[in-house]
């Protein structure tokens, strides 16, 4: 399935919640779903019964729409998740949380996901001291994350550096001014920041 290239705020909008897809408008009252918390389109208003499916399916859409990963891609996280010791619902949302360009995005080097995975994509991240410009790279405690030494005088990471508000999660450890992050800790369930209701992905893709 190709990625969806429309308006991100229309996600929002079809899920009912914020997913955080736009960085600092985000955070703002110009966010549409302040002002139209219904789903987008002719029928948006109309209440449907919604059947145990469509929760599920509605379920594993948002997390797609908030990590930006395509079907296929959730598949393979959930058989993987499927295979690690533990609950499944959980693994699938650490794997999730541990990719290089929700790493860079919880570090505060891009200030969304989307923007995470193009910088990742333009080369501008080393881990380990090795460079690394695949956003789906699952990373593990103990990875270091640097901004590649000639990045570092680019504009956006100044800025992103000038206004960086320390640590935004517990298992990440960030040094803005060396431009570094390092994994400290695998992300805890409560690190996740939008109510997600894990088992209804597990029930589906358990069919
Ligand atoms: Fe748009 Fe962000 Fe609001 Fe979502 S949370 S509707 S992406 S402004």
């Amino acid at each position: 399935m190709a990625r969806y290239t429309g308006p991100v705020c229309r996600l929002c909008r079809r899920e009912g919640q914020k997913l955080y897809l736009k960085g600092d408008k985000c955070y703002t009252d110009k966010c549409p779903v302040s002002k139209r918390n219904y789903a987008p389109g002719q029928h948006g208003q109309s209440r449907k019964k919604v059947t145990e499916y469509g929760l599920q399916l509605r379920e594993k859409q948002k997390v797609r729409r908030f990590y930006g990963i395509q079907e296929s891609q959730m598949r393979m996280y959930f058989n993987r998740a499927d295979r690690m010791a533990g609950i499944t619902g959980e693994n699938l949302l650490k794997l999730l949380e541990l990719r290089l360009d929700n790493v860079v995005y919880r570090l505060g080097f891009a200030s969304s996901r989307a923007e995470a995975r193009q910088l990742v994509r333009h080369g501008h991240f080393t881990v380990n001291g090795n460079k690394v410009d695949i956003p789906s790279s699952i990373l593990k405690v103990g990875d270091v994350i640097q901004v590649k030494e000639r990045s570092k005088n680019s504009p956006k990471f100044k800025e992103f550096v000038e206004n960086h508000r320390g640590n935004t999660v517990r298992w990440l450890e960030v040094s803005p001014e060396e431009y570094r992050g390092r994994i400290v800790a695998e992300p805890a369930r409560d690190d996740i920041d939008i109510p997600i209701e894990e088992h209804l992905i597990v029930e589906l893709y358990s069919k």
